[in-house]
C-alpha cells in the first residue's frame, strides 16, 4: 500500500499525537496504516524533520503555558525530583503536613501534577499542584516506587499521558538573569546540559540554558517546567535553524554529515546487539566535478548536486557528506545486494541528461567506495567486538573504521579510472 507524501504525514502525525485519545476500535482499524506511514516517512526526510520541529515547537508551547501560580512549588518539586529528595507537603483538605516521595512531575491540560507516594505507603498517586499550600525540601532521600511499578502504565491508566524517552536534539532557552543562581545551583547534571552565564551570554539581563542530545525520559522537561515561568524568551527560530542544520543539508535536503555519523553509530550498535545483522555503506564522489563547475558554471554544478541527491534520496539514510561527496547507509544489506544498489546509483547518475545553459548535455559520473559491516573491520576491532567491550566506544571506533574502509575503496575507484564501484573487501 502506498500513500502520497501528504497522507503519509497525516497518518504519522495522527499516530504521534492522537494515539492516546483514539477509541480502541479506531486504533485497531488504523494500526496498519500507522505502521505503513512510519515506514514511509523515513524516505521523506524533509517531512520527518518538519514533524520533529512540530514536536519541539509544541514542547515550547508547553513550557510557556505551564501554570505560573504554582511556580515556586513546581521549582521546588523539580529540585526534589532531580536530587531524589523527599518533600513535606501542606495540602488543602489535610490537617497535617505529610512526607511525600515525588517521582514524576506531569502536566495535563493546563495544570501541573505530581506523582509520588506517601512515606507510610508506597502506592503511588497523583497530586494537583494547585492544591498544594506549601512545600519544603528535605534532605531525606525519596523512597523509590517498588521495582515492579510501571510508571508508564500507571500514567496511561490515570492520565493518558504520553511518555517520552526521546532524545532531545537541541534545546535553547533564555532565562532572565535573576534566575541564574537558582538554576545553576540546581543544575541538571547531564553531560550535555550547559548553562551559559549572563557574563558570557550576549544578551544583557539573560543567560542561556542549552541542552543537546539529552535522553529526556521526562526529567529534563520536568526540570525546565519548574523554572518555566522565568523563561522570558524562547528561541524557536534559533532552535529551528540548529535542528535543520543538524539534521538536513540545506542544499539537498539529504542528511548532514553529523546526522549520518549518528545513523552509522546507531546501526553499528544494532548490529552489535544482534550479531546476525550487517549493513553496507557507500561513499560516492562526483568525477572531475571541479572541471564540470569550471566549464559550465557553479550554478550548473549546484543543479547537478540536486540531481545526484535525487538518485540516492530513496534510501533511508542518504547524506551529503561535503561539497560533492555523498554517503548512503544500507541497513540489513549484504555485499552482493549492496554492489547491485551501488551500480544502480552509479548508472542512474551516468544516464542523466543534464544540459548546461547552452543546451549541451554535460556528462556526469560518480565513483563509489563500498564497505560492509562487520566483514570489512580490521582484526583488532573484530576481536574487541567478540570480547563485547564498551558498546559506545566500539561503535565510535567501528564507525570511523567503516567510513575509512569505504573511503579507501573510493580512492581505489578514482585510481582505477572513475565511474565505477570498488569494494573495501578487494583492497590489498
Ligand atoms: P575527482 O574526480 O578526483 O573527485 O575530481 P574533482 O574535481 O571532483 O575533485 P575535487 O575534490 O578536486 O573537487 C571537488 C569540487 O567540487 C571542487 C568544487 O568546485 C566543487 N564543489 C564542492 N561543493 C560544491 C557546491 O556546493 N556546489 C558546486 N557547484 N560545486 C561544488
Ligand atoms: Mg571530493
Ligand atoms: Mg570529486
Amino acid at each position: 500500500m502506498f500513500y502520497s507524501r501528504a497522507e503519509t504525514l497525516l497518518y504519522h502525525l495522527a499516530n504521534r499525537y492522537l494515539r492516546p485519545f483514539l477509541p480502541s476500535e479506531y486504533l485497531v482499524e488504523l494500526q496498519d496504516r500507522f505502521m505503513e506511514a512510519e515506514q514511509q516517512i523515513k524516505s521523506h526526510p524533509e517531512a520527518l524533520a518538519w514533524s520533529q520541529r512540530v514536536l519541539w515547537l509544541s514542547h515550547w508551547d508547553g513550557v510557556l503555558s505551564s501554570n505560573s501560580e504554582s511556580v515556586d512549588i513546581a521549582a521546588k518539586l523539580s529540585t526534589a525530583l532531580l536530587h531524589n529528595h523527599q518533600v513535606t507537603i501542606h495540602y488543602q483538605g489535610k490537617d497535617k503536613p505529610f512526607q511525600f516521595n515525588p517521582f514524576g512531575l506531569i502536566k495535563r491540560d493546563q495544570s501541573l501534577m505530581v506523582v509520588g507516594s506517601y512515606w507510610q505507603n508506597s502506592d503511588p498517586f497523583v497530586l494537583a499542584l494547585r492544591k498544594i499550600l506549601a512545600i519544603e525540601l528535605t534532605d531525606q532521600p525519596a523512597i523509590q516506587p517498588a521495582e515492579d511499578f510501571d510508571l508508564q502504565a500507571f500514567l496511561n491508566r490515570q492520565l493518558n499521558f504520553p511518555h517520552s524517552q526521546e532524545k532531545i536534539p537541541c534545546l535553547q532557552i533564555e532565562f532572565s538573569e535573576d534566575m541564574y543562581s537558582y538554576i545553576s545551583d540546581h543544575a541538571l547534571e547531564a553531560e550535555h546540559v550547559h548553562i551559559i552565564s549572563p557574563a558570557e551570554y550576549h544578551h544583557d539581563g539573560y543567560f542561556l540554558l542549552e541542552a543537546r542530545e539529552v535522553v529526556d525520559g521526562e526529567r529534563l522537561r520536568q526540570w525546565i517546567r519548574g523554572f518555566s515561568h522565568k523563561a522570558q524568551v524562547l528561541k524557536p527560530n534559533a532552535l529551528r535553524l540548529v535542528m535543520e542544520q543538524a539534521r538536513l543539508d540545506t542544499r539537498t535536503n539529504l542528511l548532514t554529515a553529523t546526522e549520518f555519523k549518528r545513523c552509522l553509530k546507531r546501526e553499528i550498535q544494532r548490529c552489535l546487539r544482534d550479531k546476525q545483522m550487517s549493513f553496507a555503506m557507500l561513499i560516492l564522489d562526483l568525477d572531475h566535478f571541479k572541471q564540470v563547475n569550471d566549464l559550465n558554471g557553479h550554478d550548473f554544478g549546484d543543479i547537478v548536486l540536486l540531481q545526484v541527491a535525487d538518485c540516492i534520496r530513496e534510501y533511508d539514510e542518504a547524506a551529503r557528506h561535503g561539497g560533492e561527496e555523498f554517503c548512503v547507509l544500507l541497513p540489513n544489506t549484504k555485499l552482493p545486494e549492496a554492489v547491485i544498489i551501488a551500480n544502480r546509483i552509479r548508472r542512474q547518475i551516468e544516464q542523466k541528461t543534464l544540459k548546461n545553459q547552452h543546451d549541451k548535455v554535460v556528462p556526469v559520473t560518480a565513483s563509489i567506495g563500498l564497505a560492509v559491516f562487520p566483514n570489512d573491520l580490521p582484526a583488532n576491532l573484530t576481536a574487541m567486538i567478540e570480547q563485547g567491550k564498551d558498546v559506545a566506544k566500539l561503535s565510535e571506533l567501528a564507525a570511523a573504521s567503516v567510513f575509512h574502509q569505504a573511503d579507501q575503496a573510493l580512492y581505489q575507484a578514482k585510481e582505477q579510472g572513475r565511474n565505477r564501484v570498488c569494494l573495501a573487501a578487494d583492497l590489498v
